[in-house]
């Protein structure tokens, strides 16, 4: 298996989130190229299912240790000291669920713990922190490729919680005798195996294999730059090693695909219809997006490497039990 290869001055490394979706991919490719990793995530894998089938490559091996803790509340410092390298990864995710009284919820677990984060950071001097920010905070764009010179404009309580995280990380590094660098990374539609169980191509790929009926919300017209959880995972190691000054970057695939085509792109791998259930449109979804990548590409070097059948395969044979390993990055 091919993992991402990791400048070796990363030796120990801290992923919070490290129990969800991408959390735990970078985790597996941390521990693949030699990187101790130290993993916080609030759900337990002793009682949590999800979370242990994402950590089922990492629970053992010597060089992994993991932590159950509320990034709200838990002492921080012990867990940072030493660390080459904090990834920030927890945060509630989702545009939906964000409106009305969730929002505490959202504010606590994506701001507060944020900025305690990176209180802990600079309190035991971590030199890089990488945040996992979002393309919500653009916001609707009219459709052509996104810089990261535009103006944002989140449409959601999620995306302003992630724009304001990523604000802290530049106020934490911008602060007289800051010794962090940070580097926040708007991630646009991540998908492949492990992914979300709310995220349209797993419930899609869920609907075909004769799982629930997927709610398809709106006419199926809206497109998402989706971007394969691999692809992430290297541009969050790059943002680790790579020498550059506090920023912000674009990490999406630059190619933006209808919900309808995903939907037919599923069909076709898998040789089933996907039945859908007609839903109005969400407050805070978007029309389109599509990131504008060449900062990434100028300043890490980075460029996406998988196509999206080659993606939504993978994430089929995942869902189908095929396959529990690690993705290829
Ligand atoms: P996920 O829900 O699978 O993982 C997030 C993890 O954070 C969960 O395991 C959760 O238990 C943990 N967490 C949340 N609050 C916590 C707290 N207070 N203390 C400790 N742990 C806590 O989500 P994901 O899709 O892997 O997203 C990871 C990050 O990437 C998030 O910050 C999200 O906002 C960002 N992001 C994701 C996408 C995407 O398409 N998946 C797109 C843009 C940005």
């Amino acid at each position: 298996m091919q993992h991402t290869l990791i400048h070796p001055r990363l030796t120990r490394a801290v992923v919070t989130g490290a129990a969800g979706f991408i959390g735990s991919h970078l985790v597996d490719a941390l521990l693949a190229n030699g990187t101790t990793v130290t993993g916080v995530d609030r759900r337990d894998p002793r009682t949590d299912q999800g979370a242990a089938a994402n950590l089922a490559g990492a629970l053992d091996h010597p060089g992994f240790t993991f932590v159950t803790a509320d990034l709200r509340t838990c002492p921080l410092t012990a867990l940072f000291l030493q660390a080459d390298a904090v990834f920030h990864l927890a945060a509630l995710p989702g545009v939906r669920d964000s409106w009305g009284k969730r929002f505490a919820e959202y504010t606590a677990s994506n701001v507060f713990a944020t900025e305690r984060v990176l209180a802990a950071c600079e309190d035991v001097r971590v030199p890089r922190l990488v945040y996992a920010s979002s393309s919500s905070v653009y916001g609707t764009t009219g459709g052509g490729a996104t810089d990261e010179g535009r103006t944002p404009n989140p449409e959601s309580p999620y995306a302003v919680s992630k724009l304001a995280g990523e604000q802290l990380c530049l106020a934490h590094a911008g602060k007289a005798g800051s010794t962090i660098t940070a580097v926040a990374l708007r991630l646009f539609t991540v998908y492949g195996p492990r992914q979300r169980p709310d995220m349209l191509i797993g419930r899609a790929l869920a609907a075909a294999l004769g799982g629930p009926t997927l709610d398809l919300f709106g006419d199926g017209r809206q497109s998402r730059d989706f971007t394969y959880v691999g692809d992430v995972v290297s541009a969050a190691v790059a943002a680790a090693t790579t020498a550059i000054g506090t920023t912000v970057l674009n990490i999406g695939a630059g190619v933006s695909t209808s919900v309808l085509d995903v939907l037919d792109a599923v069909e076709e791998l898998s040789g089933h219809p996907v039945p859908v259930n007609r839903q109005p449109v969400q407050a805070g979804d978007v029309e389109t997006t599509l990131a504008d990548r060449s900062r990434a590409a100028d300043l890490l070097g980075w460029k996406p490497r998988t196509a999206l059948p080659q993606g939504i395969a993978r994430q089929l044979t995942h869902q189908s039990g095929d396959s529990p390993q690690p993705v290829r990055a």
